[in-house]
């Protein structure tokens, strides 16, 4: 197929100048690939168009969106890059009561927030509607809106979509909904896939698709997997299918009100499985209001403290000796709470603490040494000049604690010229780990062996190779050679049915 052949199609809404297409081939991690053109339709019925007229003319296809995904889904390898970026806009706002506002095709996001505010405010009038946010509300959205666009609309009524990444700027709300991406918070409100109540789009052969929807977050146990992109739920549809069945193209979300109050502390651990005691004594206390439970080794701890210089905040007055820190985050729905006092009584009498090893502040003060330890990472790796090993896996919460230990333990003792930088969400049991070399010792030269280790050490303790991130092409080898049988076939089953000549995502979980 030439780029020709596709302008030719889509005129205007197909480029394929070598300038243009930069911007679609490098991958938010990864190596650079290269795009055949870029597809760029301007509604959800054009990209059904796209896509029976790619089946037709058997020209594969890779997704992008916020281009924010880690796992190298959307970079192309020949491929033309099918980009739903301007499918950006809010449709509806529904209450629990099925009252609903259709929002303006032509604006931005002020201008959608004035009419949603607008809207609200004029029911209030009319009908004596409570004051405070509405409870139960969903809004639907294109699917390329950007989650901090989608949460700027939905302020002005006291409500949020609660995706916590550090890519929510430009990550897609169809994006996330398409990974199941999960994020700090999912400990409370589950994954992008639980958040979502229906979405739509088109399945890989261009019918038309949805409503799809996965089962509402009910937590798992202890002892169960929280999170598994690795594990495709072909039932849900095109929720979490991660691109290779189909294209998601909107969806309808639920609506949480912003807590009333949130407070949040540093905690200094002799180890993991204390961290998890942390944990599960925080949810016996506050049960549904732990909103975050964020781990972070002392190696990153380091590197965010080298990286942020003089703007680094660090919560204690002494240095506590703690190879790991977790950050409890408590959210109320009181406004006359006192919610600060509650979680330092509970620190400081119910688990013992010693008060000078309590690391309390602001909340974005403690926020951001969390979200600058990717960045810090960027930094120190490009000083040490030696590549990095990312991994994004998970365990059962029960035995959380227990792998992160076994995990540092083999890593260092059989590749001690790594540095070992450990962070994630522990509260379900997801680790970000990097490995980090230097120019004389780098990465690539053992990558196969450690990458082999990881997951090794993660199977060992039930756990799952990609958590949140996806498999993509990254980790499409691992896919096939480390995913149960049942669910290889199962994916493959759904492809064949979904998108039976190959045209979507076509390198992502090494589908043939
Ligand atoms: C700094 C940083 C922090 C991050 N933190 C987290 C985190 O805490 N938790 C987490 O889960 N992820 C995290 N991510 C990863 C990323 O933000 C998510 O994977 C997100 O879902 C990607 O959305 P996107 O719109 O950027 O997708 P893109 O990168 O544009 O696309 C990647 C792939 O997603 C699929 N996709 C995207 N949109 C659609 C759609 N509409 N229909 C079907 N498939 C689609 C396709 O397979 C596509 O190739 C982080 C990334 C960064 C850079």
């Amino acid at each position: 197929m030439s780029a020709h052949t596709l302008r030719g199609r889509f005129g205007t809404h197909c480029f394929d100048d070598p300038q243009r297409l930069l911007r679609y081939e490098i991958p938010e991690r990864g190596a650079a690939g290269k795009a055949l053109a870029v597809l760029v339709p301007e509604s959800e019925d054009e990209v059904g168009a796209v896509l029976r007229a790619c089946n037709e003319l058997q020209q594969p296809l890779v997704i992008s969106a916020g281009r924010t995904g880690l796992v190298e889904a959307q970079r192309p390898q020949g491929e033309a890059v099918l980009s739903l970026e301007k499918l950006k806009r809010p449709l509806a706002f529904v209450l629990s009561d099925g009252r609903s506002l259709q929002f303006d095709e032509a604006g931005d996001v002020e201008r959608w927030r004035d009419q949603l505010l607008a809207w609200w405010l004029s029911l209030q009038a009319s009908t004596a509607q409570q004051a405070g946010a509405p409870v139960g509300a969903t809004i639907t959205v294109q699917a390329g809106i950007a989650v901090d666009a989608l949460n700027d609309v939905l302020a002005c009524l006291g409500l949020v979509w609660p995706m916590e990444m550090g890519s929510s700027s430009a990550a897609s709300a169809g994006g996330c909904v398409a990974n199941a991406s999960a994020g700090a918070n999912a400990v409370c409100y589950g994954t992008a896939a639980h958040l979502c109540v229906a979405a739509w789009g088109f399945w890989g052969d261009g019918a038309a698709a949805g409503p799809s929807a996965a089962p509402a977050w009910d937590r798992p146990g202890p002892e169960t997997l929280a999170i598994d992109s690795a594990s495709v739920q072909t039932d849900w549809g095109l929720v979490g299918s991660q691109g290779v069945l189909g294209v998601i193209t909107r969806v309808q979300l639920r609506t949480y009100p912003l807590p009333a109050q949130r407070e949040a502390v540093l905690l200094p651990v002799a180890d993991m499985p204390a961290a998890m005691k942390v944990f599960e004594a925080a949810r016996q206390r506050f049960p549904g209001d732990v909103e975050e439970f964020e781990f972070i080794g002392r190696a990153a701890i380091e590197l965010v403290r080298e990286h942020l210089g003089a703007a680094f905040r660090w919560p204690f007055e002494s240095e506590p000796a703690a190879p790991y820190f977790v950050l409890l985050q408590l959210k109320t729905q009181d406004a006359d709470a006192d919610l600060a006092s509650q979680l330092y009584d509970f620190v400081a009498d119910e688990l013992q603490w010693p008060s000078e090893q309590i690391g309390y502040a602001p909340l974005p003060a403690l926020k951001k040494l969390r979200h600058s330890i990717t960045e810090a990472s960027n930094a120190r790796m490009r000083k040490l000049g030696g590549g990095r090993l990312s991994f994004d896996t998970a365990t059962p919460v029960n035995v959380f604690g227990d792998y992160l230990a076994t995990l540092q333990r083999e890593l260092i003792a059989q590749w001690p010229q790594l540095e070992f930088v450990a962070f994630g969400h522990a509260g379900v049991g997801g680790a970000h780990l990097h490995l980090l070399g230097t120019r004389e010792q780098p990465v690539t030269a053992q990558a196969a062996a450690v990458v082999a280790r990881v997951f090794d050490i993660t199977a060992e303790f039930g756990g799952t190779f990609s958590a949140e991130h996806g498999v993509g092409s990254k980790w499409a080898r691992e896919f096939q050679q480390r995913a149960p049988e049942p669910v290889r076939t199962r994916l493959s089953a759904a492809k064949r049915q979904y998108d039976p000549r190959h045209i979507l995502n076509p390198a992502s979980f090494g589908l043939t």
